[in-house]
């Protein structure tokens, strides 16, 4: 059975633990760095990018976690956690964060919490619509060429892959569909 972790600073955490234990998963609240050595891949939630970003460095989990992922721990990072992944952030490009996946992002780029919506994606390889949930959402810009778009919104990717960092603008955890929490653990 694999384990996955799931940043545990703030944000939508429960909500990701109950779509990866309905897929069969065990799972695990990442806190300190010695908790990365007990996981297989692990989810960066969405909640608020700058204040994770923060909490990491002050915890010293941004260098182990940083170092694991180049090393090859698989990531999906949702929303926030896209921009925790980002190389390049359009605006404030100084936030700290992980930085590894080779993507341009603008945060906000879909508005205000009032703009929040949801929508059905095509999702490369899927057999059905996928259901997305966008909250004040982060919106890719550009990718680098190591980078596969995996489903677009408007233009613009919503959900890309490069080797094992999967990241997605929206929530896939705040609906029924387990689809690409399913995906991501079979990258693993
Ligand atoms: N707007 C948030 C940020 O910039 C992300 C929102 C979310 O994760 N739903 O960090």
């Amino acid at each position: 059975m694999k384990t996955i972790g799931i940043l545990g600073i703030q944000g939508a955490i429960e909500e990701h633990e109950s779509s990866l234990q309905k897929i069969g998963c065990k799972t695990l609240w990442v806190k300190e760095a010695s908790d990365l050595t007990r996981i297989d891949g692990i989810i960066l939630p969405g909640g608020e990018s700058t204040s994770m970003g923060k909490q990491l460095v002050w915890s010293g989990l941004m260098e182990p976690l940083r170092q694991s992922i180049a090393q090859g721990l698989p990531v999906f990072g949702t929303c926030a956690g896209m921009i925790l992944l980002a190389k390049e952030l359009d605006g404030n490009n100084a936030q700290s964060r992980i930085g590894l996946m080779d993507i341009l992002v603008r945060r906000n780029a879909y508005g205000s919490q009032l703009d929040s919506f949801v929508t059905e994606l095509e999702v490369k390889g899927f057999a059905q619509p996928l259901p997305a949930v966008f909250i004040r959402a982060p919106r890719i810009e550009s990718c680098g060429n190591g980078v596969e778009t995996l489903a677009s919104h408007q233009g613009h990717p919503v959900l890309v892959r490069q080797a094992k960092m999967l990241a997605a603008s929206f929530h896939p955890e705040l609906t029924d569909n387990t689809e690409l929490h399913r995906y991501f653990t079979e990258m693993i």
